[in-house]
């Protein structure tokens, strides 16, 4: 199997591994009961974990949090401060192409009486900041807007958008879970006040994330939404999810920020250009993630394509949405016709993937693409301009 869903999720790096299994095995404490050794230890490597990333991240580790992952941290953040903000106001600012945890909370928010401004994006996927700053009203209390964008890879202008909400008083919540371990983020330097992200997304493991608050600068009020025990100063009780914190930890230690996984994407889309005619890169001309490549491949639908690769695993679409029969929201908010968005395929690298295996990706891509046009009478019709 050659495995290019890395936005998906990634495989479990080895040193990371290592890490974690004391922690399955032998440490086995509860890092809340720390009047015996084991569970001073467990709180330890929690702490050391907290320590790693805020290295990281350029924060104090006061400031992080654990969670189960992007997902229960978004809907943290936008119920969270969508409890307290109201006296502030009730409008919420984000973007078309957000990941459905956005989305789908903000929708769920706006039944609840908050009113959310979705922003369009153009072609490549990026918004108009200019539109931003316009649609920043006295009752907006907070953006949310993603790092990168988990189907193109599309980035951000993050600072743009920090010092717009600077200078609007507005908080700045930032969906960082494509970006991280991918593109170093120093937060010292970016004024991002609230950000996330999940684990299993950088080579550690699935169901532990984390969530930044900043608080050197700005007390950020925003409710628990897990009560229970203590643990994270009461903000997210239940047991500490020990290995994957360690796991989380060590992965941005060994995070690798190098070339090699962008020359490897460059050298799949040179190889796919020259091989396979009718194709088209989304956001090619944006400032991208070096590991994201969501390629159409015109009148070839994905679906049927994907049924002719069995042993290369990519996605159509968002991984979250692939059961749906929607085309993907991104693609189509970015102007892409249905049609179009059903023939994308995305594929995602890692630094785990060769040189090698891009080459195999793309003779087997050639191959099958050609066997389908051959025989399909639209594409004929679509060559001859009928279309
Ligand atoms: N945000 C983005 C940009 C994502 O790509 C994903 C997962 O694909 C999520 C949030 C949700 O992450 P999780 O499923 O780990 O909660």
């Amino acid at each position: 199997m050659i495995y290019l869903d890395n936005n998906a999720t990634t495989q479990i790096a080895e040193e990371v591994l290592e890490a974690m299994l004391p922690y399955l095995r032998d440490n086995y404490g509860n890092a809340s009961s720390i009047q015996h050794k084991l569970g001073r230890q467990a709180s330890h490597a929690v702490e050391s974990a907290r320590n790693q990333i805020a290295t990281y991240l350029h924060v104090s580790p006061k400031e992080l949090y654990f969670t189960s992952g992007a997902t229960e941290s978004i809907n943290t953040v936008l119920k969270g401060v969508a409890d307290r903000y109201t006296s502030k106001g009730r409008h919420i600012i984000t973007c078309q192409t957000e990941h459905k945890a956005v989305l789908s909370t903000c929708a769920y928010l706006e039944k609840k009486g908050m009113q959310i401004t979705y922003l369009p994006v153009d072609s490549q996927g990026n918004i108009n900041l200019q539109e931003l700053k316009d649609s920043i009203t006295p009752s907006t209390i907070l953006v949310s807007i993603m790092a990168a964008n988990n189907e193109t890879g599309l980035i951000h202008p993050l600072e743009d958008i920090a010092d717009i909400c600077q200078e609007k008083d507005v908080l700045f919540f930032c969906d960082a879970t494509q970006y991280m371990g991918k593109k170093k983020i120093d937060l010292q330097k970016i004024a991002i006040d609230i950000l996330c992200f999940s684990g299993h997304k950088l080579h550690a493991a699935k169901g532990v994330g984390s969530l930044y608050v900043r608080r050197k600068s700005k007390p950020i009020q925003i409710e628990s939404l897990l009560h229970g025990g203590n643990q994270e100063n009461g903000k997210r009780g239940g047991t500490y999810n020990i290995a994957g914190i360690v796991s989380l930890g060590k992965a941005l230690e060994i995070a690798d920020n190098s070339n090699f996984i962008s020359s490897l994407r460059d050298y799949f889309e040179e190889l796919v250009y020259r091989q396979i005619e009718d194709i088209f890169i989304y956001s090619q001309y944006a400032n991208r993630l070096p590991n994201t490549s969501t390629i159409v491949f015109k009148q070839v639908k994905a679906a049927e394509l994907m049924t002719k690769l069995p042993d290369i695993a990519v996605s159509s679409g968002s991984a979250c949405v692939s059961g749906s029969r929607d085309p993907s929201h991104v693609l189509t908010a970015m102007g892409a016709t249905n049609e179009d968005a059903f023939c994308s395929i995305r594929f995602s690298f890692s630094r785990y993937n060769t040189k090698k295996e891009v080459e195999q990706v793309c003779t087997a891509l050639q191959s099958a693409v050609s066997q389908i046009r051959d025989t399909s009478p639209i594409w004929q019709m679509y060559k001859k301009g009928l279309l």
